[in-house]
């Protein structure tokens, strides 16, 4: 229910969606992402309450951001991931509750987050290959991510279930066509997204980029696609099997930009507000949330930030300067 003036920045972007992290801890190590060991943990202290999030939510709801996604570090380390998705589901105005996660916990944890009200699941997977998942996420929990799959699959309700593919040049080329054909025989839709300059180990180089197009052609050559509409602010292309059997999608903020529709924002775990990815600076709100400020002046520092949000991430051009954080500590 927008019940406040919606939220807009300088260059007429209109922004509808939030990515709220959770924690910055995960379970996992992924090349892409976390270094292999020693990145510190926030205090639980740091870390934004389920009733801070909540408020936060309604706060945004209210100016008309109505999609929000969970995400983190791996939001199901967290423990009652389910009782915060209750919260959300309940907030008016909210009407698209997603979570993204690196599916090991599924498993248990599918059913719960059904029954709290979760539609909307991104599960990632880099590899359908034991040795290989295990190089990319430095644990070897393929087959507990195959199992949390096919738990989520058990719940009709939970859809689309999305895998997520971080492609990567000279990892990923292998299996292009068996992730397609996992997007073929199972009720997934899977996307392959560029791999972005978040690495916490900082190796990422233009030429690791494994674009969409590139990708595209190799799936074509095996099963033809047809393109599907997306509206405009989403960040994936979608693509449907010429034969009708499923969908793949391809999300390429490297060689396809899409900043000019951007529609979205963050906050990390520890309650600052990111306007962009890849941006420098953040916005506490934490304090504010802990010192008693009431709605309207939360509502203003969300505005104020918001109207710098920058107006493109400008990797790959000449004055791009690298966040400071990976994307696990930023909420992917
Ligand atoms: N742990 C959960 C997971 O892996 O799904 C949620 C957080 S993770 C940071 C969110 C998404 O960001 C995942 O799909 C992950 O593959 C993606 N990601 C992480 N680092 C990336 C990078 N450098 N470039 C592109 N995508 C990245
Ligand atoms: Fe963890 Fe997700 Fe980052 Fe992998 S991508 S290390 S699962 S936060």
């Amino acid at each position: 229910m927008t019940t406040r003036p919606p939220l807009t920045d300088s260059f007429d972007r209109r922004i509808e969606s939030v990515r709220i992290s959770i924690t910055d801890r995960c379970n996992f190590r992924c090349r892409y992402c976390m270094p292999a060991e020693g990145l510190p943990w926030l205090q639980r202290s740091e870390v934004l309450t389920f009733e801070e999030i909540e408020r936060l939510a309604r706060i945004l709801a209210a100016m008309g951001v109505s999609h929000v996604r969970i995400t983190g570090g791996e939001p199901l380390v967290r423990r009652d991931a389910p009782d915060l998705i209750e919260r959300l589901v309940r907030v008016p105005g909210l009407d698209d509750l997603a979570l993204t996660t690196n599916g090991v916990a599924l498993r248990t944890l599918a059913g719960p987050l059904v029954d709290a009200g979760l539609r909307r699941i991104n599960v990632s997977l880099d590899s359908l290959d034991h040795t290989r998942f295990a190089e990319v996420t430095r644990r070897d929990m393929l087959d507990r991510v195959l199992e949390g799959l096919e738990e989520a699959e058990r719940y009709p309700e939970l859809r689309p279930i999305k895998v997520n593919c971080v492609a990567m040049r000279g990892f990923t080329e292998q299996e292009v066509v068996a992730f397609a054909e996992l997007a073929r025989r199972k009720p997934y839709v899977v996307r392959f997204i560029e791999f972005m300059p978040l690495d916490a180990d900082r190796t990422w180089s233009k030429d690791d980029v494994l674009t969409g197009d590139e990708i595209r052609a190799m799936i074509e050559a095996a099963h033809p696609l047809v393109r599907l509409p997306a509206p405009a602010s989403s960040t994936a292309e979608r693509w449907a099997f010429a034969d009708g059997a499923g969908e793949v999608g391809f999300i390429n903020p490297v060689s396809q930009p899409f900043c000019s529709s951007c529609d979205r924002i963050r906050i990390t775990a520890e309650g600052a507000l990111r306007t962009c990815l890849f941006a420098l600076e953040e916005t506490d709100l934490r304090t504010p949330l802990r010192s008693g400020a009431d709605d309207l002046a939360i509502e203003a520092l969300i505005r104020e930030a918001v109207a710098g949000k920058r107006m493109k991430h400008e990797i790959g051009e000449p004055g791009f300067v690298r966040s400071a954080k990976s994307m696990s500590q930023i909420g992917g």
